[in-house]
């Protein structure tokens, strides 16, 4: 049995600070995460800072830092969001490590070695924010259709990666799911993008255009290899590619990438057509999540409408802004970040939902005063829950999260209907009310372990309440917004 789950967060390109959109992916990623390592598989999580490029190096002018020093600071707000959000991230990857570097230039040697690179005079358009050279037939009114400006043009001697020899080989694996990508129309956007043809890629920048920041090309010092080509190589240098052969043996390929849909193409696209020319294994799944908007808009410096998660955790508890995240965006499409609707997903599934009946229970066994069979339910012991299972696997964090909401709700209506509180009072019925509230302790102990790849910090809490003999209630988990 493969006991080994290596799965990765994209790298944020960290010239900011992170938005909520990278709490999504984040959280996405960690869910994914925690429930293998519940599984009693070996875990690397793994994400990292893409730190190479102009546009770094721009960002870094603006502000009058030198770039290493800008590149630290946004970095380490970047671990900190990681930590906040209470990821089980095991390690930060960054671009201008020295191991990533040469790892990277590694990657490059065994392309080049494959015939796979050649250099030539290149003339085209380029926006410097995708740092990325767009066809005419890709801009929308001549402008990139990422940051809505028009591209520089540029003409100079670069190397070449010979996408186009890998049209055939890239179809093929995604017709025969050899790389999963989820959901099913994300692949067929890409398929249709290979078979519109593939040019080769420009993959590398005069040393001069690119500021001298960055990586080496490898017996060429007037090149920087482009960031794309070294930036997805963070995935590979982080578990040991160039550098430690054993780890690298151990956990590569990587099981699943997490990416937002902006960069499906260099994720399903390159990376695979780098992979197969170097020789390498592929990673088996993609996951594309879409765009978090701010109150229906698409999130912006210029709108003031970026949320920003380091706030909205402070404000109203981790436990809280994970739910939202996973409950109220689908996994895989674009979603809202609203303060109307996350009152109303607080308040109606935290509050009352998952808070009362916790509370109601813990309430009714104080009061009778009966002791109860200490017991550690784990998370295996869930396994009866197949469909919650079923689609954690195809990672629906949505319906898993609505699985057990509709048990929370089962058990609130099975105590109205059995009305605990009148036996409770019955001196003759003490077997009957032990009989009544051992279910619903242990239903609440299943419940508390379905949640734990979610809110983690929550299924603790419920845990340590409900394990031991005596159950004592204790103040509401998620107080009432008003
Ligand atoms: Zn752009």
């Amino acid at each position: 049995m493969n006991n080994k789950y290596y799965i990765t967060a994209a790298i944020p390109y960290v010239n900011g600070k992170p938005h909520i959109g990278h709490a999504l992916e984040f959280v996405q990623t960690d869910v994914i995460s925690r429930y293998h390592r519940l599984m009693r598989k070996e875990v690397i999580y793994l994400s990292g800072a893409d730190e190479n490029g102009l546009k770094m190096v721009q960002a870094a002018e603006r502000e009058n830092l030198p770039v290493q020093e800008f590149c630290d600071r946004n970095a380490q707000k970047f671990i900190e969001i990681f930590k906040k959000l209470n990821t089980t991230l095991d390690f930060f990857q960054r671009a201008s490590s020295k191991i990533h570097k040469k790892g990277s230039q590694e990657l490059w040697k065994l392309c080049e070695k494959n015939g796979d690179i050649y250099k030539k005079k290149y003339k085209g358009l380029y926006c410097v924010g995708c740092e990325t050279f767009y066809t005419k037939d890709e801009l929308v009114d001549g402008k990139c259709p990422e940051h809505l400006k028009v591209p520089e043009v540029v003409e100079e001697e670069n190397y070449f990666f010979k996408l186009s020899k890998y049209e055939k080989p890239l179809l093929k694996l995604f017709e025969e799911n050899k790389i999963k990508i989820v959901p099913e129309h994300r692949k067929n956007e890409v398929i249709s993008f290979i078979k519109q043809g593939l040019e080769d890629l420009s993959i590398s920048r005069s040393k001069e255009r690119a500021k001298g920041w960055g990586v080496a090309v490898p017996n060429d010092e007037k090149q920087i290899i482009y960031i794309w080509f070294d930036a997805l190589n963070v995935y590979q240098t982080g578990v040991g590619f160039g550098t430690d052969e054993k780890k690298y043996q151990k956990w590569w390929p990587a099981d699943t990438h997490v990416i937002g849909k902006g960069i499906l193409r260099f994720h399903a696209i390159y990376w695979p057509a780098i992979l197969l020319s170097a020789h390498l294994e592929l990673p088996k799944t993609i996951l594309v999540h879409g765009y978090v908007n701010s109150g229906g808009q698409k999130m912006s410096k210029s709108l003031g409408n970026v949320i920003d998660p380091f706030i909205e955790i402070e404000k109203y508890g981790v436990d809280a802004i994970r739910y939202y995240l996973l409950s109220q965006i689908l996994p895989t499409e674009d979603g809202d970040y609203n303060g109307e609707q996350f009152k109303k997903a607080y308040n109606g599934d935290l509050a009352n939902g998952l808070g009362n009946v916790v509370a109601r229970i813990a309430k009714l066994c104080e009061k009778s005063g009966l002791k109860f069979e200490s017991n550690k339910t784990e998370f295996k012991d869930t396994l009866k829950e197949h469909k919650f299972h079923k689609v954690l696997e195809i990672f629906q964090f949505d319906s898993a999260l609505k699985i057990i909401w509709e048990k929370i709700k089962k058990l609130d209506q099975r105590i109205n209907n059995e009305k605990p509180w009148e036996v409770i009072k019955d001196p003759k019925q003490q077997d009957k009310i032990k009989t009544i509230l051992s279910f619903y302790v242990q239903e609440i102990r299943e419940i508390a372990c379905l949640l734990e790849p979610f809110l983690p910090d929550t299924s603790q809490k419920i845990k340590r309440q409900f394990s031991g003999k005596e159950i004592q209630s204790e103040g509401p988990l998620f107080p009432r917004l008003i």
